[in-house]
């Protein structure tokens, strides 16, 4: 079926969440395929966010992502691409409606990058693009 790379960001990881978010993963139904708690190298970083070079919160992001573990996830299910942005909610936490993952628990407000506990796929390209960053063997 569907597999879509779930992040938990090194906030998330910090904070103690990582149960948490897996819980919601599982609770909607959708299959952990594989997950692993790992330090990201920067040769993955800029490839998975490739398309945010040169941007103003590039640097502070990339710096963000380096600062301690993170845990990436190949989770799969009928639509889980969209159905796992839904279970994340809007990309600021402010906006964020509550009821999903950034809603109920980010709390990381006024700093140069957005610290949102959790990066999804957006489309089936970026999809295998990303699983194939991170999960470099499946
Ligand atoms: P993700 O790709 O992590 O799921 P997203 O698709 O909601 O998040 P993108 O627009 O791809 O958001 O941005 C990637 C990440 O860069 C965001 O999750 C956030 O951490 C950071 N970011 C994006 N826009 C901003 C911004 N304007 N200011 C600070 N940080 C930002």
């Amino acid at each position: 079926s569907e597999r879509t790379l779930v992040l938990v960001k090194p906030d998330g990881v910090e904070r103690g969440l990582i149960g948490e978010i897996v819980s919601r993963i599982e609770a909607k139904g959708y299959a952990i395929e594989r997950l692993e708690l790992l330090k990201a190298r920067n040769d993955q970083l800029a490839a998975h966010y490739a398309e945010h070079e040169g941007k103003p919160f590039y640097p502070p992001l990339i710096d963000f992502m380096c600062s301690g573990p993170l845990v990436a996830i190949i989770a799969s299910g009928e639509g889980v691409i969209a159905g796992f942005r839904s279970l994340a909610g809007a990309t600021d936490p402010t906006a964020a409606a509550p009821g999903t993952i950034r809603g109920d628990l980010a709390r990381d407000w006024g700093t140069k990058v957005q610290k949102n506990l959790v990066h999804g796929s957006d489309s089936p390209e970026s999809a295998a693009r990303e699983i194939a960053i991170w999960f470099p063997e499946s």
